[in-house]
């Protein structure tokens, strides 16, 4: 039940070295006069020390690092780790993070909900009620009536006055009916923060989902899913039939008019800043005016639309369709979203069906879990204060801070080697980049999000969610017209990611992820230049991704590439989108090189740049790993990988194929990798080796 991001943020989840240690035996030629020597190979002995950070356990040392090094760097985690049953992926990275995070933030909320968190802390009530009445399964069993009665209030459409008055009562209450809105930085004044309407209301994961050919079967699942929860309202079976058949041809109405994945990557698509008046004349058979009104903000005009045509049709079905199947519509809107708030008999229908359809998981998540989820997303920075408070280290921050420097100087001095920059471009980009740095945000905010004008109670937990999302919508409607905000934070600081923001031109890094094995206050220097540095450099390098690009210093969506410079640039993002393009996700499903284009860059160039870092970093530490099992470019890229560690079920490793703009892990891994001179000379891996791409093959971009 709460309202996604309308930001268009980047996050993660996602030249040769100047070590002299090995020379990749291509370029050793065989000695004259002799026969010619096998070429060096790599081999590991045992009987040297592991690196402080790396684990040998999850390694499998039988396996060729040249043939497939993501089985060599995970290969052990891979054999003895079976994915939880109420999880639909397991990583060594990410969400083992995350289920240590998550006990933590368990431990707050129950002080919370039992009134003994240390006094002064801010926002407690608020905490303790959600969450005490997250946890409150017999409470969710008596919440029906509740429910019904909300949904009578904005399902009674007779026309479509009514419809927009209902739209937009929902969209006050954080319902994303037909569409969403939000603030947003205006795309080409980025000091300006407009409203944003943007396509929304779908039950699937995405317009293709009701469009694509081999989506049928899901498509049927939702259908029957749709039909029961109507049933579990206690609407009769026949009638409950009917109406999922209305709710699925509306949604695919919707669908078909939403801008696809691919399309929303490009910033110029979701550029229409038509303010109110333009709005109003363009879809004019939805009354505008009572829909403003009815979402508390009656005077907005400073509007830009993701897609004219998509709220053309809006209007038309304002127009046409039968106030009954609006109903059903809304219904379904709020019952979908209202899950988390209604008895097991529901939540159970809700699993099941993502089960099947989408994740795979084999059961629900503890009441608890699902409660820390919601809390977190809801009352992000009451519960992040008090995270950082216990769990964060300052120390984290400084080093972390010393390696986005490392990074910075990284990709100044890779941006002097590189032959198809021209001057005027290289300053722009030096320029971009020297203030992103200097707007980094590490670990939390400096200005903690007020929750004072949140009123909470014991009462219910649907009446505590209602509010929390209702207090969100505000708090977004009231930065319109006002200064760009730049203390805000988009992510908790316990969230285990990262991301950059085009428009703030700003790259952050919460608390949730500075820690092992993304950064590891034992590990090695290269370890950590592994793991974490190669996320900074990933962030960085969104920046100068096919999207990232189009976004000037000031964040603005303006074209500085001399044109040059600009061709040489969509060649070399082609060559990375061929090479993802032949990769088979599973099964039969390849990876979409164009959806996944801006974070493969993002990949190959972060760990072509942290790599570089780690050597400089090391050349005023010379005798750091003297005696160790691997050397430092090793230690880099095993740190890399091992921080990568992810089983999937195959449905959810589908549902990812066909949404995540991030490749599969195992691909995020191999990718990069294949196309790195560093890691070819790390493990003497032959030109001909499965993991080496060669000639032509090879990418670079940044
Ligand atoms: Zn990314």
């Amino acid at each position: 039940m709460r309202l996604r991001s309308l930001s268009l943020v980047l996050a993660l989840a996602g030249c040769a070295t100047q070590e002299q240690a090995q020379k990749a035996p291509v370029a050793s030629p065989p000695p004259a006069e002799k026969a010619p020597a096998a070429p060096p190979k790599f081999t590991v002995d045992l009987s040297k020390p592991m690196p402080a950070g790396l684990d040998e356990k999850a390694m499998d040392v039988k396996a060729d690092p040249c043939a497939d090094f993501y089985q060599f760097a995970c290969g052990g985690w891979m054999a003895t780790t079976e994915i939880p049953a109420d999880r639909p992926l397991y990583s060594r990275g990410f969400v083992s993070i995350q289920d240590r995070n998550e006990q933590l933030l368990k431990t707050i909320l129950d002080e919370a909900a039992a009134s003994t968190l240390p006094a002064g802390t801010p926002f407690a009530k608020q905490l303790g009620d959600y969450y005490a009445t997250c946890v409150d399964e017999p409470g969710l069993e008596k919440a029906l009536p509740e429910v019904k009665k909300f949904v009578d209030q904005v399902a009674k459409v007779k026309d479509a006055r009514s419809l927009a008055a209902s739209v937009g009562t929902l969209h006050a209450a954080g319902y994303r009916a037909f569409f969403e809105v939000g603030a947003i930085q205006d795309l080409k004044n980025s000091s300006e923060v407009i409203a944003m309407l943007d396509q929304s209301g779908l039950g699937l994961p995405d317009r293709d989902y009701y469009v694509d050919a081999d989506k049928q079967s899901v498509r049927e699942l939702y259908k029957s899913h749709v039909e029961a929860m109507f049933g579990l309202l206690g609407i009769e079976a026949k009638l409950a039939q009917r109406k999922a058949d209305e709710v699925m041809a509306l949604e695919t109405r919707l669908a078909k008019v939403s801008q696809t994945k691919v399309e929303r990557r490009d910033p110029n698509k979701l550029y229409n800043r038509v303010d109110r008046k333009g709005l109003v004349e363009k879809a004019k058979d939805f009354p505008w005016d009572v829909y403003f009104t009815a979402l508390g903000a009656k005077d907005l005009s400073a509007i830009n639309v993701n897609s004219v045509p998509y709220f053309v049709e809006l209007a038309a079905i304002a127009k046409d369709t039968k106030p009954e199947q609006l109903n059903t519509y809304l219904t379904w809107v709020v019952l979908r979203a209202s899950t988390p708030a209604l008895p097991k008999a529901f939540q159970d229908e809700a699993f099941a069906f993502s089960s099947k359809a989408l994740t795979g998981a084999k059961a629900d998540r503890a009441r608890w879990k699902k409660c820390v989820a919601f809390a977190d997303g809801d009352l992000g920075e009451a519960l992040g204060r008090e995270f950082v408070r216990r769990a964060f280290g300052e120390d984290g921050k400084a080093r972390t801070n010393a390696m986005v420097e490392a990074l910075q100087r990284s990709f100044e001095k890779n941006l002097g080697q590189l032959a198809w920059f021209d001057e005027p471009t290289k300053k722009a980009a030096l320029e971009k980049v020297g203030r992103m740095v200097g707007n980094n945000k590490i670990g939390y905010p400096t200005v903690w999000r007020d929750y004072g004008s949140l009123a909470t109670s014991r009462a219910s937990f649907f009446a505590n969610s209602l509010a929390a999302n209702r207090f969100e919508v505000k708090r977004q409607l009231a930065k319109v017209g006002k200064p760009v905000d730049r203390t805000e934070w988009l992510m908790s600081a316990s969230t285990v990611n990262a991301y950059y923001d085009p428009q703030k031109n700003e790259i952050v890094f919460p608390a949730g992820i500075l820690q092992p094995p993304f950064f590891n206050r034992d590990a090695t220097d290269a370890v950590n230049f592994g793991s974490m540095g190669m996320v900074v450099g990933h962030e960085i390098t969104h920046g100068f991704d096919d999207e990232g690009r189009q976004f000037d210093v000031d964040g603005n969506v303006k074209d500085w590439w001399s044109p040059a410079v600009g061709k040489a640039f969509v060649e070399k993002a082609e060559c990375v989108k061929k090479q993802y393009d032949a990769y088979v996700a599973i099964d039969e499903i390849k990876v979409k090189g164009d959806l996944t284009l801006g974070e493969n860059i993002a990949d190959l160039g972060g760990l072509k740049l942290a790599h570089a870092a780690m050597a400089d970093w090391y050349t005023k530490k010379p005798e750091a790993d003297v005696g160790s099992r691997f050397t430092r470019s090793q230690q880099f890229f095993l740190g890399f990988a091992q921080s990568w560690c992810t089983k999937m079920r195959p449905e959810m490793a589908k549902l990812r194929a066909a949404t995540d703009p991030h490749a599969p892990p195992f691909l995020r891994v191999k990718g990069p990798l294949g196309n790195l001179d560093a890691f070819q000379q790390a493990f003497m891996c032959p030109s001909s080796a499965p993991m080496i791409r060669n000639g032509a093959e090879r990418c670079v971009v940044w």
